[in-house]
């Protein structure tokens, strides 16, 4: 039996209801439609009431979150994992399905999009790489945010297991945490979140994983997304009592929530960056932006210099000098716009630089394109008149 959604839940809930049928025998009957998109079930019986007693969580806050207005300006792509997985091939081989039928694209999309409102309410830009029941490469995705320049990339998954007993959350990040600082900062802050807010039974401490665990590449969404990123596992499809609370919108809203809190706590310390200004007599000016809003010390960049540290073309680079955050780097004597230029460094919050490695003609302002104007003298500039005396 399956229900065209919206028709199912105004009239055919409103007659059940009537009826005084028990909801389990709808939540039942909404699984595996090919082509439904996101059937989400109401609240089943109390399941969820009793899963967040058993798991000490308290409500969701109805008041703005207090860190969002850290959110503000940042640019998050947000990558609903899986999508267009329908079918008879799909159906026969119960492709990322739970034991009930419930498909993890569509728990995905709808998470993302909750959480994805939560981030423009913040004043966050969101890019979705699929906001319907689309197939998506995993190219694809990692070059939408490329293109757009996203300065994080979430891509939001459930995890299967092999034994129904399985439910944890889990977060990964690519690479190692010396090559991707800034992804590890995000992963903690993330797995925090979810700890916090659904604080799954097996270990209710989301854990933070490198993807070179997974693949020796690692996972190609993250690897060729050129900003720091994540991708959550936040639990168990494959667990027949998780699943079912997947299918209810007002979990997948606890879980869009607990992201979007790692997210807001990542953000209060601080996004660091930095901005290269025109070369000029030999030397790079480049500007660190430590990224912090508020609080005590701010009449100068608050970064911890002892974590600077200049790549060119991957091999540390010593010839740089660091005054008030601005940064003077000697332009070696083979330097071209192709060389890729990486600075990484932490704030005082310890967040780490989110500016990505890139070819020197990314980082330069229009007109400095042209290395033949490099190594001219600074021009000089005009002396200020000198006040006449008062009378
Ligand atoms: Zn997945």
């Amino acid at each position: 039996m399956s229900f065209h959604r919206g028709v199912f839940n105004v009239r055919l809930l409103r007659l059940y209801l009537l009826l005084g049928l028990p909801l389990i025998a709808l939540a039942c009957s909404t699984s595996g439609k090919p082509g439904d998109l996101a059937p989400a079930a109401p609240v089943v019986g109390n399941l969820l009431g009793e899963t967040m007693r058993d798991r000490g969580l308290m409500p969701l806050p109805t008041r703005p979150h207090p860190r969002a207005k850290f959110l503000r300006g940042i640019k998050i792509c947000i990558d609903p994992g899986h999508g267009g997985d329908v079918g008879p091939e799909f159906e026969r081989t119960n492709y990322k399905r739970g034991p009930a039928g419930t498909r993890e694209a569509e728990i995905n999309l709808r998470t993302s999009l909750q959480l994805a409102a939560l981030l423009r309410e913040a004043g966050a830009s969101v890019l979705l790489t699929r906001d319907d029941d689309s197939s998506v490469s995993l190219a694809q995705r990692a070059e939408m945010a490329n293109r757009w320049k996203a300065d994080v990339f979430l891509s939001v998954h459930h995890n299967a297991g092999p034994t129904p007993e399985a439910n944890f959350s889990s977060m990964w990040y690519h690479g190692t945490g010396s090559e991707h600082p800034a992804s590890l900062d995000l992963a903690r802050e993330m797995a925090g979140g979810l700890s916090r807010h659904v604080a799954l039974p097996n270990a209710n401490a989301c854990g933070i994983y490198s993807d070179y665990l997974m693949y020796k590449e690692g996972f190609a969404v993250l690897r060729e997304a050129h900003m720091p990123g994540v991708l959550a596992e936040c639990s168990f499809f494959t667990n027949p009592r998780e699943e079912e609370l997947l299918r209810d919108p007002d979990y997948n809203a606890r879980v869009a929530w607990a992201l979007f809190d790692g997210l807001c706590n990542w953000a209060a310390a601080g996004v660091p960056s930095w901005r290269a200004s025109s070369p000029m007599a030999g030397r790079l000016p480049i500007r660190l932006i430590d990224g912090m809003n508020e609080g005590w010390g701010s009449d100068e960049p608050r970064i911890r210099e002892e974590t600077v540290r200049i790549l060119l073309n991957g091999e540390e680079f010593g010839a740089w000098e660091l005054h008030r955050g601005e940064l003077l780097l000697a332009l070696p004597e083979d330097v071209t716009l192709d060389t890729v230029i990486d600075i990484r460094f932490e704030n005082r919050a310890k967040n780490a630089s989110i500016t990505p490695a890139r070819p020197l003609r990314e980082c330069l302002p229009g007109r400095a394109v042209s290395p033949a104007s490099w190594n001219a003298a600074p021009r000089a500039t005009r002396p200020e008149p000198t006040d006449r005396p008062p009378g």
